[in-house]
């Protein structure tokens, strides 16, 4: 559920009209609620309760300022996979104990800035950063805590592009040689070893792949006790899928998915981390779009629309679904008109919906992507020499820009001609 609705015949964000917001910073925009955001919040919170545990925000799916200090107020802690983003939490107020830090490929740049600027714990995801880590913390007069990510093997069941839990893919250290690395970790000195991670993919759509980590999870748990080590932490990655249609998909709840790790590793006495991300901010967000223009092709009308492919990337790349509703709602029975939903970009990849049966519409008119508030914003790009569009974050009546459009002059000011030319 989500708090994007239509009052009065027109989509509203909470209180406030998004044509008002269009009117006010112009199109394209993304658009966040506060209250979605703290409802999927709650959600996890509540599937949670019991077990003694931490939200950690994954800062991948959605990363402006606001929207990681609207979730910090709440007290999530953050999953970070850059130093990027491990600055950004920072700035946004969230202390170290409350970030954890994930990625392949960290650097012994990143893991000293983070060791000085306190942290959680480290997802490790290889041996060689494990004996770095150990270095740089030694060198500091530290110990990093530390977990392994295991990678289980599992089958996900989600888009190639964005499963991470099979013994192909880039991430983690395979399960059967967990016990040999967890005792090198145990030998080496700056390294204290506080738990296991793991996470097996983005947008899965069933419990079954999770129960199946999970029960990997617990078994490694007893046997890496038995070997000495002291498994007190338990962090389970993210991964919930959303619907991204209104009618037809059901995701399970997070309510199924907390009961899930309850009954897999609940006896465990661990304390329990989980990572969503697109779960709590993909619901929780809209991009805005006007109709540019509409063009008969051959046996197919595009509606070329002034966002693109640079704002909104997950139709191109992953060839992901977005619902997209019109700002005036369609009057009752209204007759469908089928649509390619395309973008300016040159590019024909630049196209986020083919024969989309939408209403009627025309030039002028504001359109809404669904569900963008996660891998939106974050994966935009410049190309075409297209400003990053405005993210706007309603709460109640109020809204505000929590990053303006930049200006054309920005933009172009910021490459330098060398002194040869
Ligand atoms: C991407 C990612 C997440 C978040 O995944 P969602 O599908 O957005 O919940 C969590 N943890 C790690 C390590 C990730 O790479």
């Amino acid at each position: 559920m989500d708090h994007f609705h239509y009052k009065d015949g027109t989509l509203h964000a909470e209180e406030v009209a998004l044509s008002d917001i269009a009117a006010e910073v112009g199109t394209p925009f993304y658009c966040y609620s506060t209250a979605t955001l703290t409802r999927h919040f709650a959600l996890f919170q509540e599937a949670l309760e019991g077990l003694p545990h931490l939200i950690c925000f994954a800062m991948k799916s959605n990363s402006n300022q606001a929207v990681i200090r609207t979730l910090a107020a709440l007290g999530a802690g953050m999953d970070v996979v850059s130093i990027g983003e491990y600055l950004r939490a920072k700035a946004a107020g969230v202390p170290g104990e409350r970030i954890v830090f994930s990625g392949v490929g960290k650097t012994r740049e990143d893991m000293r800035a983070a060791l000085l600027g306190g942290i959680r714990q480290f997802n490790v995801e290889s041996e060689p950063e494990l004996r770095a880590l150990s270095a740089e913390a030694s060198a500091l007069g530290l110990r990093a805590p530390i977990t392994l990510r295991i990678n289980p093997d599992v089958d996900a069941r989600t888009h190639e592009k964005i499963a991470t839990g099979k013994k192909e893919n880039k991430f983690g250290i395979p399960i059967s040689r967990a016990r040999a690395v967890y005792a090198e970790a145990a030998a080496l000195p700056g390294i204290e070893v506080v738990g296991i991670d793991v996470h097996i993919g983005s947008q899965l759509t069933e419990l079954e792949p999770f129960e199946e980590a999970y029960q990997k999870v617990a078994d490694l748990t007893i046997a890496l006790r038995a070997d000495g080590h002291d498994i007190r932490r338990l962090d389970l990655g993210g991964g919930l899928g959303i619907p991204y249609t209104r009618s037809n998909e059901a995701p399970p709840l997070p309510l199924d998915y907390g009961a899930l790790i309850k009954r897999t590793l609940g006896h465990l006495g661990c304390e329990i981390e989980i990572e969503p991300g697109r779960l709590i901010s993909g619901n929780a967000g809209v991009l805005v779009s006007q109709v540019i223009w509409v063009k008969q092709g051959e046996g197919r009308d595009f509606l070329i629309v002034d966002a693109a492919m640079n704002d909104l990337v997950r139709p191109s790349m992953y060839g992901a679904h977005h619902d997209i509703v019109p700002l005036i709602e369609p009057a009752v029975g209204a007759a469908p008109h089928s649509f390619d939903v395309v973008g300016p970009v040159c590019e024909t990849g630049d196209t986020f919906a083919k024969d989309r049966a939408l209403t009627d519409l025309a030039e002028g008119d504001l359109v809404a992507f669904r569900s963008a508030g996660a891998y939106g914003a974050v994966m935009a790009s410049e190309y075409n020499t297209r400003p990053l569009i405005p993210e706007v974050l309603v709460h109640g009546a109020e809204f505000a820009v929590i990053r303006p459009r930049p200006s054309y002059d920005e933009m172009i000011n910021r490459d330098i001609i060398p002194n040869w030319l």
